[in-house]
């Protein structure tokens, strides 16, 4: 594919990697480029970033057409840029678009603009252990009209931001909290997609958590609120009496890339996992037996969350010891190792830029 590139002319200062924070500060450029029906994806550019003009009546205004990706480039030991796994978020993006009728992207398309662009934005890949070049990709319905119907216009872009160590204090365990009122998605709806709208709709039982003195809920399924599903916007993981389980991928579940490497990760030192349903039940049985012994969510931004506290009702209690388990700091330690270059990938999962 052609992209055309327009060079910024007053290009930024990086912050200090220190004072990052999380997608705050953005890059020079931005990557562009649109889609009619009939005409397909066209003007794929990159330009100097900035605010974008929409129609008052553009569809992702009113009726949510909205899907987005995550992934982060890292700097490597040896100073060099790679990606982790990006196919699979080219792959799951179109997945995403499928189910909210948004055009799909050709896959080779999709790898060669995020790798075009990282390479035009080296320079704000941060170089310390932990840091990171977080990068959204996302795309949405742009029809100048208020007919409910598929799009016939849509807008693919992709912006960048700088991020520091998501565990800038340390690995510190969370409280979590067993979310019995709402629910994230229903099996038939959104769940898998990565869109806007299953966050829109998970708002609200977050801030009750955080004034509870909760970094997060935990999700029940929305038709028996039996469940477990996902732990605020990352998939979740149990150690059981040596069983490592985490919840089957049933539709309303956002299939997560660091799940998947998680599952493969343990599955290749020997661990038994299990993809399978788990009810909130079974786990406060668990917990209540002592035979939980570990706990932690998994998604990009983290890597592992490990769990400390849970609390169901007006019960709390604690995950093993409170602490950081065994498994769940061997994850980490694998993971980050291969996404920054320290440990061998024996998968095949990086993309050297
Ligand atoms: C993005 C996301 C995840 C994690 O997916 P990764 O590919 O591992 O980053 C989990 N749950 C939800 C709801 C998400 O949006």
């Amino acid at each position: 594919m052609e992209i055309k590139i327009t060079k910024t002319t007053t290009p930024k200062e990086m912050p200090s990697e220190d004072k990052l924070g999380f997608g705050k500060v953005f890059t020079d450029h931005m990557f562009v480029m649109d889609y009619e029906t009939g005409k397909g994806w066209y003007d794929a550019r990159i330009v100097p970033f900035g605010n974008i003009s929409l129609h008052p009546a553009s569809t992702v205004l009113h009726y949510g057409a909205e899907i987005f990706e995550g992934l982060k480039a890292y700097r490597r030991l040896d100073g060099g840029v790679q990606l982790f796994r990006p196919m699979e978020n080219v792959k799951r993006m179109n997945n995403s678009a499928e189910r909210m009728c948004l055009p799909l992207i050709d896959e080779k398309d999709g790898l060669e603009i995020l790798k075009t662009f990282v390479k035009l934005e080296e320079r704000w890949v941060p170089k310390s252990f932990g840091t990171s070049l977080y990068l959204r990709p996302f795309m949405f319905g742009n029809d100048e009209s208020l007919g409910v119907h598929a799009v016939k216009r849509a807008t693919f872009m992709l912006i960048a931001s700088p991020s520091g160590s998501y565990y800038a204090e340390g690995i510190n365990p969370v409280k979590i909290m067993i979310e019995s009122e709402d629910v994230r998605t229903v099996r038939g709806g959104t769940g898998y997609a990565k869109c806007g709208g299953n966050y829109a709709a998970s708002t609200r039982a977050g801030e009750k958590a955080s004034k509870m003195g909760y970094s997060q809920v935990l999700w029940l399924d929305g038709v028996e609120r039996k469940y477990i599903e996902e732990v605020g916007a990352m998939n979740v993981m149990f150690k059981i009496d040596g069983e490592i389980v985490t919840p089957l991928l049933t539709g309303s579940i956002l299939p997560g890339i660091t799940r998947k490497s998680c599952i493969e990760v343990l599955k290749a030192k020997g661990y038994k996992v299990s993809e399978r349903l788990l009810s909130v039940d079974e786990l406060v049985e668990a917990l209540e037996s002592g035979k939980l012994e570990e706990a932690w969510g998994c998604g990009t931004a983290a890597v592992v969350s490990p769990i400390g506290k849970l609390a169901y009702g007006d019960k709390e209690y604690v995950v093993g010891d409170g602490k950081i388990g065994e498994v769940t700091q061997d994850l980490y330690d694998t993971l980050t190792g291969i996404q920054w270059g320290k440990l061998a990938d024996p998968y095949g999962w990086i993309e050297r830029i």
